[in-house]
Formats: structure tokens, sequence, C-alpha cells
């Protein structure tokens, strides 16, 4: 890009095309109010002269009769009265026909302008303009100030008074150059000035595009400063770092969503390497021997059943906390909440089991679920009671509360110790107590569990003391 297409060199030109205008029509502008105002004001001095001669020679000849002193008004004398250095006179007829003219002493060898008939009888019969521009003989122009003489109130004739307007041109050349000098100045300083301004002006722009540069090469972390003003670039410096923050928080979402999914990744692995060992395990001891008897085949091929089992129970549970966790939404029918659980803890004959179930169901409170799914929560705490509280009371309640739907497992086993407490909803964490295999979990029962509930839009949280037993409570949204 070449330097000057710049938006910074773009304003400066504009600016300042935009100023030479201005510069060139005020200029025009004052020279042509200028010029009238001299025009007029030495019209005017030509008037005031006029009236001075006319009434002093009016004086001097008082004493002629009427007709004489008209006579005397309308001939040479009179003219040469009027005339003097710089001013030429002339009189003219009511018809406009020249009577006799005196040139200016100045100027004595040439003739004084003259107007046409027509602006003659003009200014007789209407009133004379201020004052007229006509060109002489030698194409040098003159201001022109026409009077018209009265005997009492009748015109009798024209007194033309004219000077060059070379003195006036003169001023006005004088003030043209001033007016184009000072512009040219006003507009050299504005060249100066102006990248200096713009340029400060713009900086934000330019910082926010290195800044744009630095978010694109992946430095997240990038803002640009804000002006203190607050006009169009500071409200676009802090959108700008808006949307920075907002490209940093979703990377950083993304960051913590695939670091979530190499550790599941990872977790899955090792679960399925276990089992899959012990498989590879006995069929490398089964194949070394020449004969197995029939007790060691027997009891591996339980022993390899077991692992299969389990392998194949967490695939089952990685499948199912894929499903809820991909965000699909369950296939939702209207459960009466209780009749629901009833029926689910009827299934699973906790009392066969050892536990000391008992129920206090809230009636007709109605959740729209996947009965599927919510069986899978109801089963999941209460095999978890049966695995680490066997033997203890199970109480199981539905009920209300703020406008939500709720279904609570308290049993009365060893609880949960402070340290397992918060994480037991993660993926494959077992608690202490838990991690000897022989228990059978793979610590993905409460994450389900949770995957579930939230895909209903629910919580579910888990209370307790050590030593007290612990509560789990399925917060669901209760049925329009
Ligand atoms: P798993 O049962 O496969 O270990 P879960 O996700 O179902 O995995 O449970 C996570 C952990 O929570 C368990 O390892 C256990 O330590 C703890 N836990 C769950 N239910 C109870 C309970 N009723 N009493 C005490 N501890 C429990």
């Amino acid at each position: 890009m070449s330097r000057f297409r710049s938006l910074r060199w773009r304003l400066t030109f504009v600016y300042l095309g935009l100023l030479a205008v201005l510069l060139l029509a005020a200029g025009v502008a004052q020279y042509f109010a200028a010029r009238e105002v001299l025009f007029r004001t030495n019209a005017d001095v030509l008037v005031s002269e006029y009236n001075a001669v006319f009434n002093a020679f009016r004086r001097q000849n008082s004493t002629r009769p009427a007709a004489a002193l008209r006579a005397l008004i309308l001939s040479q004398a009179f003219s040469l009265e009027l005339s003097s250095r710089r001013t030429a006179a002339t009189i003219v007829d009511v018809n406009g026909g020249w009577v006799t003219s005196s040139p200016a002493t100045l100027f004595a060898t040439q003739d004084p302008p003259s107007l046409t008939t027509q602006e003659y009888r003009n200014a007789v019969l209407h009133s004379p303009r201020p004052y007229y521009v006509a060109t002489a003989a030698d194409g040098s122009n003159y201001l022109v100030v026409l009077n018209v003489i009265r005997n009492g109130t009748r015109p009798i004739g024209l007194a033309q008074l004219a000077i060059p307007t070379s003195e006036i041109d003169q001023t006005l050349r004088l003030d043209r150059e001033v007016a184009i000098v000072g512009s040219l100045l006003v507009l050299l300083l504005a060249l100066l000035l102006s990248p200096l301004i713009v340029g400060r002006a713009l900086r934000p722009l330019q910082q926010m595009s290195t800044t744009a540069g630095a978010l694109a090469a992946g430095d997240y972390k990038q803002r640009v400063s804000v002006p203190k003003t607050r006009d169009e670039i500071g409200t676009l410096a802090v959108a700008f770092n808006q949307m920075a923050a907002g490209i940093d928080q979703a990377f950083e979402v993304r960051r913590q969503s695939e670091e979530q999914m190499r550790h599941f990744v990872a977790d899955a692995s090792h679960e399925l390497r276990t089992p899959l060992t012990s498989i590879a395990g006995y069929i490398d001891v089964l194949g070394r021997r020449e004969v197995v008897d029939a007790e060691t085949l027997q009891a591996s091929l339980a022993a390899m059943q077991q692992e299969s089992t389990r392998m194949t129970r967490l695939v089952n549970d990685l499948l199912t906390l894929t499903r809820f966790e991909s965000g699909k939404a369950p296939s939702r029918q209207p459960l009466q909440l209780d009749q629901f659980v009833n029926q689910a803890l009827d299934e699973l004959s906790l009392r066969d089991k050892g536990a000391l179930e008992s129920r206090d169901f809230q009636p007709g409170v109605t959740v729209k679920a996947d009965p599927e799914a919510l069986k899978q929560v109801v089963t999941n705490l209460a095999q978890n009671a049966l695995k680490y509280a066997p033997g203890a009371e199970q109480r199981w309640s539905v009920f209300t509360a703020d406008g939500r739907a709720a279904i609570r497992l308290q049993d009365t086993g060893p609880g949960i110790s402070r340290q397992d407490l918060p994480h037991i909803f993660e993926r494959f964490y077992r608690g202490e107590k838990a991690r000897d295999r022989s228990m059978g979990g793979s610590g993905l029962g409460l994450a389900i569990a949770r995957s579930i509930v939230e895909a209903h839009q629910g919580t579910i949280e888990a209370a307790s003391e050590p030593g007290q037993g612990a509560t789990f409570t399925a917060w669901l949204p209760l049925a329009a």
C-alpha cells in the first residue's frame, strides 16, 4: 500500500482540500465585499465634493439673473470648478448629450470616460445609481458618479465626476495578495499539523491492527489501550477488547474441554486395559500348559467371563455417558414421580439384597423425563447405597420444593469422606474405600446419574457427614 493511500493521508488530503475550497470562497467573497465598500466610499466622497462645489458656485453667482446662472452652470466654467487633480468633470444635458468637459489635471491628455446616452437619460428620469464603472478611450477604468443639476426641482442637466479606479485597484491588489499569502500559510500549517493530529487520533486503530495480528497468531491475552476520550475510536477500542476477551474465553473453554477429553480417553483406556490384561494373562497361562485339568480350565473361564462382563458393563456405561453428555435432548414423557420411583424400587427388590428400605412419596408430583434414563439414576443411587452402606437403612422420598421435584435417598451408612465429597460426581472418580476392584465400581455411576439429570435441566447433589450416612438429591423441573 502506497504511504499516501493510508487513511491518515487520505483524511489529511480531504481536510486540506476542504480547507482550500473554503479559503478560496472566503477570499473571493471578501474581495468583492471590499471592492464594493471602496467603490461606494469613493462615490460618496465625489457626491459630497459635488454638493460643496455646486453650493459654493451658486453662492458666488447669486447676483446673476436665473437664466444667466443656468447657462453658467451648463458651461465649462462650472465643469472646471468641479474638476481637480484626479477628478474629471463633464456636464451633460438632460437628453444625455455632452455639453462640456474638463479632464483631471493629472490625466490632462485623456478624454474623460463617457456612459451611454441611455444611461444618462435614465439617471435624469429616475435617480442615478450610486456609481458606474466606465472605460475610457485608452482602456483605463473609471469610477463614475452622476449628479443631477437642478434649477429648483427641475433637472437641467447632469454633472459627471470620474476618477480612475487604479488607486482602488491597487488597494484591492494588495488586499488580494495578503489574502493569498495568508491562505497559503494557513494551508502550509495545516499540511504540517494535520498528519500529526490525524495520526494521533488514528493511533489506536494502528494498535488494534497490530493486536488483531497477535490474536490471529494465537496470543489471546493481547488487548489495546482504550483512549480516554469516549469517541467512535474509543468505543471501537472497548468493543475490540470485548471481542478479544470473548475469543480468549472461547479458546480457554475449548482448551479445557480438550484437556477433559484427553483425561477421559486416558482413564477409559486405563479401565479397559485392566480386564484385557487379565484375560490375556489367563490365555497365556492356559496356552503354556500342555494338559489343562478341568478344574483349572473352569476356574480360568469363569475368571475370564467375569472380566468380560466387567468390560461390557464399562463399555455400556461409557456409551450411556457419551449419549447424555453429547447434548442431545432425551425423549421425554410425563411421569408421576411417586408411582415411577415405586415401580423402579420394586424391580430392584432392595430388601432381598439386605437393605432396610423405606419410602415417603408425595403423590401427584409430575415431571417430564425419559423413563429409561431416570430409572438408571434411581438404580445407580440404590446400587451405590447397597455397595457403600451394606445392610444400612435406605430412606427414599419424592417431594416438591422451590417449584422443583426431588427424588432423595438417605442412607445410614458410613457416609462420604470430606476429601471425596467434592469429587464423587467426576468421571472415573472412586472414593478412598472404593478403590479396591472387588467392589466392582468404575467410578462412572454418579457421573452417569449427573449427566442424565442435567440433560433434563436438573441438578444432583450429595451431602454427607462422615459416619452419619449420605444423602443424594436429584432435582428436576416440574412438568408444566
Ligand atoms: P463407583 O461406585 O463405581 O465407585 P460412583 O460414581 O457411583 O462410582 O461413586 C463414586 C464414589 O462415591 C464411590 O467410589 C464412593 O466412594 C462414593 N459413594 C457413592 N455413593 C456412596 C454412598 N451411598 N455412601 C458412601 N459413599 C458413596
